[in-house]
């Protein structure tokens, strides 16, 4: 079997207490014969301020350059909140996505039957939802030049942001899109501004092109704007959702928040695709560190496993074990086990490590 090479980089907060959890699901789907891993360790963020003076060494940049594909805790935390803006902990973890070109930040949203409680308008709204969020994440209005704030003669202000897209990665991003679809229900809906936005002009373009080579899937364009609206007003309509960085900032965050808590949520940072046919990938919760639960056993470890989940299926191939896990994760909640972030008022959580120990469960029950 093959034994692909896997870099660990816990992080800060709670980061360290799901990555736990993480190596026990690798532990056993090890064990289980599903899955073979070379697993390294490494610092980011706050710990490697704590530890080598900066959030990312070059040391750890070149082994997760090395590596099959990199699995992220959270970084930050009030600890590092006094230190300077370039050697900030999110500052490593976006040099990581800028110099290992991760361009395609893919965030799936969604609902796991077990958690579509409320009223039953909600329950219509969400039960069963399951979008993927394709967000172009290393250009854009983040990034383009000047992004600059400059001192008028009068002595106000005057701040630029500029938005900047080229073909090329507009083509890159939209390929990905495309590609899922055709694994997923086969529709993919694209958002921008073209009423108001050049960027939104080519974006439209480009995409309308691509779609071109994909007879199979069908295409959408929505105003980024009115695509806010319908995630809020009836989200299912939407399978893949292909968007620009900041649209993709946004509208994720809306689509995140349709499935209950923070601490369900993976993601996956893709790069391009190398002549060897594979790509450079980091795998993340959407979460961030949450110091005011880390140390206290309250973390959901769900986001963290499901983000193994992503990186079996989309790094290695690994479909069956990453449905596998998927699913021992479903059958774990429709059991009832719950951690804090998502368990009913007056009923008893459980623990981050009693969540995971639930999954591994359920996992080597199904497998
Ligand atoms: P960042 O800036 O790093 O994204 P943030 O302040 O935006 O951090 P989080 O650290 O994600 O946000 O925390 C937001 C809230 O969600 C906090 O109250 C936190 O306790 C809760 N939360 C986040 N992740 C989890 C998790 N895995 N399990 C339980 N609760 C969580
Ligand atoms: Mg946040």
């Amino acid at each position: 079997m093959t034994s692909y090479k896997l870099l660990l980089l816990p992080g800060d907060g709670i980061g360290p207490e799901v990555m736990a959890e993480v190596e026990k699901v690798i532990g056993a789907l090890d064990a289980l014969g599903l899955a073979r891993f070379e697993i390294e360790r490494d610092l980011v963020g706050g710990s490697a301020i704590d530890a080598h003076g900066k959030p990312l060494t070059d040391e750890a940049l070149a082994r997760a350059d090395a590596a099959d594909a990199i699995l992220l805790g959270a970084v930050g935390g009030p600890k590092w909140a006094d230190v300077a803006y370039e050697i900030r902990p999110e500052a490593g973890l976006l040099r990581l996505r800028k110099d290992l070109g991760l361009f395609a930040n893919l965030r799936p949203a969604i609902c796991y039957p077990a958690l579509a409680d409320g009223s039953a308008l909600k329950r219509e709204l969400v039960e069963g939802l399951d979008i993927m969020i394709v967000r172009e994440l290393t250009g854009g209005v983040y990034f383009g030049e000047p992004k600059e704030i400059t001192t008028l003669p009068d002595g106000s202000k005057r701040a630029v942001d500029t938005q900047v897209y080229t073909t090329a990665e507009i083509e890159r991003i939209a390929h990905v899109a495309f590609d899922l679809a055709r694994k997923r229900s086969g529709r993919v809906a694209s958002a921008e501004k073209h009423n108001v936005m050049k960027s939104g002009v080519l974006w439209k373009e480009v995409v309308t092109k691509v779609h071109a080579d994909y007879s199979d899937v069908t295409l959408e364009h929505v105003l980024a704007d009115n695509c806010a609206m319908q995630l809020v007003r009836r989200p299912k309509q939407y399978d893949v959702l292909v968007t620009d960085n900041l649209f993709g900032d946004v509208l994720s965050d809306v689509a995140a928040m349709l499935t209950g808590s923070l601490g369900m949520l993976p993601s996956a940072s893709l790069g391009a695709v190398d002549a060897k046919g594979s790509r450079k990938a980091l795998y993340e919760p959407v979460h961030g560190s949450a110091p005011d639960i880390a140390g206290k056993g309250y973390a959901n470890p769900i986001a963290m496993i499901g983000s193994l989940a992503m990186c079996l299926r989309y790094s290695f191939g690994l479909g069956e074990a990453a449905d596998l896990l998927d699913s021992a994760v479903t059958r774990t909640l429709a059991s009832g086990a719950r951690t804090r972030d998502i368990a009913a008022e007056g009923t008893t959580p459980i623990s981050t490590s009693e969540m995971g120990d639930a999954i591994i469960r359920e996992l080597k029950h199904a497998a």
